[in-house]
């Protein structure tokens, strides 16, 4: 089955600072693994910068604008807050990864790809709409959200989210749309404090599930398949859109909950079962976090793996 791997070089050129946790090493970490022989079959593309009509979408156009107008010289770096740095390389980056998500959804509509995997940085999933956060300028999977709404007219688009944190930024630009709907396991309490599960959205169209530190593959396996899936079952989505991140690994420096890189491959099975079920099969997935470079690399080639074998 065709899938589709969507990443640009300018990725690697956001660079927050030597010591940062997400470096340039991860996606080199990522692409790296996936050049292993058993994914020669992925149709390898490269990202489009995201249009500012396809970024207003979802942020404001003064927010847009001075994002993109924030470009320091080489070797220099501007500190939005303490986590969310950006260097020379950073706007365009962001342009890429967005525009990555973008043209992700473009493949599983226009029907060239059933699936694809955008390989990105900096990641999206905590960019509110009016305010940069937690590595993240832009809302990638938000951003293709409303590009699916847009340009395929579509009603019913889901965003399930097994980064460790949870996605606030998606959250935000989520709640108020009934077309919409985003669903998300992650650690609490945890960075970025939200994600209760009393956080329902304006139509129930938030399926938050917290785990607490310390908890294991199989409380994860629990939560999914038994609460997160039956809601998205109801809502029934006619596009998946994955926030991939992978830092609910048990090696990942950032969090603490304990799942082995075999369980990031039962959750991809589990949502194409969703995405065959609803979308016509059509999944996209947006790298998200992961922080421990080998427990990455082995989590997105088990992901890219069910990708490609569903
Ligand atoms: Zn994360």
């Amino acid at each position: 089955m065709s899938v589709a791997l969507i990443t640009h070089p300018a990725c690697l050129d956001h660079d927050p600072g030597r010591w940062h946790p997400e470096s340039p090493d991860r996606l080199r970490a990522v692409l790296r693994a996936l050049e292993a022989e058993e994914f020669l079959a992925l149709m390898r593309e490269e990202a489009p910068l995201a249009t500012v009509e396809q970024l207003c979408r979802v942020h404001p156009e003064s927010y847009v604008h001075a994002i993109l107008a924030i470009r320091p010289e080489p070797g220099d770096s501007f500190a939005i807050d303490s986590d969310t740095v950006m260097s020379h390389g950073s706007a365009e980056a962001a342009r890429r990864a967005a525009g990555a998500a973008v043209h992700a959804v473009d493949a599983v509509m226009e029907g060239w790809a059933r699936r694809a995997f955008a390989a990105v940085r900096p990641p999206g999933h905590h960019a509110e709409r009016n305010r940069a956060m937690g590595f993240c300028l832009f809302a990638n999977a938000a951003v293709a959200a409303r590009h699916a709404q847009a340009r395929w007219g579509l009603t019913r688009i889901a965003v399930a989210d097994f980064d460790v944190h949870h996605g606030n930024g998606t959250q935000d630009v989520f709640q108020d749309d009934p077309g919409l709907f985003y669903a998300s396991s992650h650690q609490f309490p945890c960075y970025p404090g939200t994600g209760r599960a009393e956080e329902r959205g304006v139509a129930e169209n938030v399926f938050n599930a917290p785990l607490p530190p310390g908890a294991t593959g199989a409380d994860f396996r629990r939560a999914w398949a038994e609460r997160i899936m039956p809601a998205l079952d109801r809502f029934a989505p006619e596009l998946l859109i994955v926030s991939a991140g992978f830092d609910a690994h048990k090696l990942d420096p950032l969090a603490q909950l304990r799942l082995e890189t075999a369980d990031f491959g039962w959750i991809t099975e589990r949502l194409l079962e969703v995405a065959g079920r609803h979308s016509g099969g059509r999944l996209v997935s947006v790298l998200e976090g992961g922080y421990d470079l080998e427990a990455l690399a082995a989590s997105v080639a088990i992901h890219v793996r069910a990708l490609l074998q569903a």
